[in-house]
């Protein structure tokens, strides 16, 4: 599944090629992915320049004048600027066709992503309740703390909750916990100000690294062949169980937590 990393990467490699583009046509070759698309799609972004693409959450936004394109890619979704010419694939839902001879092109195997409509000056109800980002200042250790009183939940389902931060997924979520030396079961109410804002930290330094990362996969989203391939996780704990802690040599352990599988070291992670 694209993480909040993957999203952002395929942002900045889309922006070069699309960012100024005028749309000369958009090409729907169903009417509904994850939800119906919505009529604006096809009749209001033709003719549109779009001005920047931005990411909020896992979301990312076309914006014009005449509104938003508002895009997720779901479990299996990616995005590719192409030749114009090039050859459909099984898959390819959508085309938005640009100025430059090139398409933007979304294909979606299992079709969990969605493409809607926002228009200005509104905010979608996707949007609406959703956290700080976690990479902005205003997502740091305090407000995990001051969000936090009084929860009983584990500490690991409070740091996937979209609005408590946004795009903190089950793989980083995990690894973050792990490096901040905090137990994915202990309840949220209970961790101090000083581990949260360590978690912060961690969860803060694990989405750069990632991002950082992807940039050397940009080329994969002009390359016709090219496989939108997600990235290989450098992972100390997520998917690890049963093998040795990165950090005692003791074996980890698994459990469901709020029905998603997570991995930690009961020795380093308290
Ligand atoms: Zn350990």
């Amino acid at each position: 599944m694209p993480e909040l990393p993957e999203v952002e990467t395929t942002r900045r490699g889309l922006l070069p090629h699309v960012e100024g583009q005028q749309v000369s046509g958009v090409l729907l070759r169903r009417a509904d992915l994850r939800w119906p698309i919505p009529p604006e799609v096809a009749s209001l972004l033709p003719g549109q320049r779009i001005d920047s693409i931005r990411r909020r959450a896992k979301y990312l936004l076309l914006d014009t004048t005449a509104g938003s394109a508002l895009l997720h890619l779901g479990m299996s979704g990616s995005l590719r600027v192409l030749p114009a010419n090039t050859p459909v694939r099984t898959h390819d839902h959508v085309d938005i066709s640009l100025g430059n001879q090139r398409v933007l092109r979304f294909n979606d195997p299992r079709r969990f992503g969605c493409l809607l409509w926002q228009p200005p000056g509104e905010l979608h109800p996707l949007l609406a309740r959703l956290g700080p980002e976690p990479l902005s200042d205003d997502f740091d250790g305090d407000g995990l703390f001051a969000r936090s009183r009084g929860r009983s939940a584990p500490v690991k389902t409070f740091l996937m909750d979209q609005v408590v931060v946004v795009g903190v997924g089950n793989i980083y979520a995990a690894e973050a916990l792990f490096i901040a030396g905090i137990s994915p079961m202990r309840a949220a109410g209970s961790i101090s100000r000083r581990r949260y804002q360590a978690l912060a930290d961690a969860v803060k330094a694990i989405l750069a690294h990632a991002i950082e990362r992807g940039g050397t996969t940009l080329r994969d989203f002009i390359s016709p062949d090219g496989a939108p391939g997600y990235f290989e996780q450098e992972l100390l704990v997520y998917g690890r169980d049963g093998l040795p802690c990165k950090r005692c040599g003791r074996a980890l352990t698994q459990a469901n937590i709020g029905q998603r599988t997570s991995v930690w070291c009961t020795h380093c992670q308290r």
